[in-house]
């Protein structure tokens, strides 16, 4: 399989348990390139532990998590697999953006501040007028242009948010991981911050969207995955999922958010 056919992620019969407590049941699916999947399913369904696995925040009881080809935490010779150097595996986390929830940004940093931390910590060497022409173009693209001296509490959620973004991005990731991005914003707030992910997903990044926004799925998302109690119980192209969704707890999930 040459490079360009290599899945961005791949997991194959993923399982995770926290001592007795079962929380994902073999999970297998694929994300290609550029392409967006949105993750549903009721809380605690096991969506936020799924890309926490992905990011290298748990580690998977079983089965096999692979980004761009790599194990996930591991590499494999031969027919044995080693657990990685713990700086090598934060070597392959920074190729991973993630977007939260709580947008966590440091509040005593300004926004251009916050999106300038993890290039200028990581990419040692590289000159900060340059780290900060990328981070002031970064906030550009999120819109934000006019806001780069501002402080998160004189941000809106909204704004805050995409500075989120933003600062995920500085790392220059292959793929992104998006956490309930809009769950915790005032509806008002919400549009704004689907509109950037929208753009982002029109530039070719591959993402997996966590999230109960069904319009931005059919709209965005090349697969729609729906999980319940840590199995997926149907996937595939959103408008099929959503207009003739297969499945009983499918069904009565939809009705409870469309
Ligand atoms: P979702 O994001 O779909 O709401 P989660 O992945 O957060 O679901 O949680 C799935 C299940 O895993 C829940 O039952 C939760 O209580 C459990 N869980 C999540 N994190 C931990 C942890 N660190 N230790 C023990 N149980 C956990
Ligand atoms: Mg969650």
């Amino acid at each position: 399989m040459n490079a360009a056919e290599t899945p961005m992620v791949k997991a194959e019969a993923v399982s995770k348990a926290y001592g007795s407590n079962t929380v994902l049941r073999s999970i297998s699916l694929e994300v290609k390139r550029g392409e967006v999947l949105c993750l549903v399913g009721p809380s605690g369904s096991g969506k936020s532990t799924f890309l926490r696995c992905i990011n290298h925040l748990e580690t998977v009881s079983a089965g096999r998590l692979s980004v761009d080809g790599s194990l996930v935490g591991y590499r494999q010779h031969g027919d044995k697999i080693y657990e990685l150097h713990p700086k090598d595996a934060a070597k392959q986390r920074r190729d991973i953006g993630m977007v939260f929830q709580r947008f966590n940004l440091f509040p005593h940093m300004t926004a251009v501040e916050n999106v300038m931390l993890a290039p200028t910590l990581l990419k040692k060497g590289q000159p900060k007028g340059q780290v900060k022409a990328r981070a002031l173009e970064l906030l550009a693209r999120v819109g934000l242009a006019e806001r780069s001296d501002y402080y998160p509490s004189q941000l809106s959620g909204g704004q805050q948010q995409r500075v989120a973004i933003a600062r995920a991005l500085a790392m220059e990731p292959k793929l992104m991981l998006f956490d309930e991005p809009t769950s915790a914003l005032d509806p008002e707030l919400v549009g704004e911050v689907l509109e950037v992910m929208k753009e982002l997903a029109k530039s070719g990044m591959t993402m997996i969207v966590v999230t109960h926004e069904m319009g931005f799925a059919r709209e965005v998302a090349d697969t729609l995955v729906f999980m319940d109690g840590g199995v997926v119980v149907e996937q595939g192209d959103p408008r099929e999922v959503l207009s003739n969704p297969q499945h009983q707890r499918t069904r009565a999930f939809l009705s409870k958010v469309l």
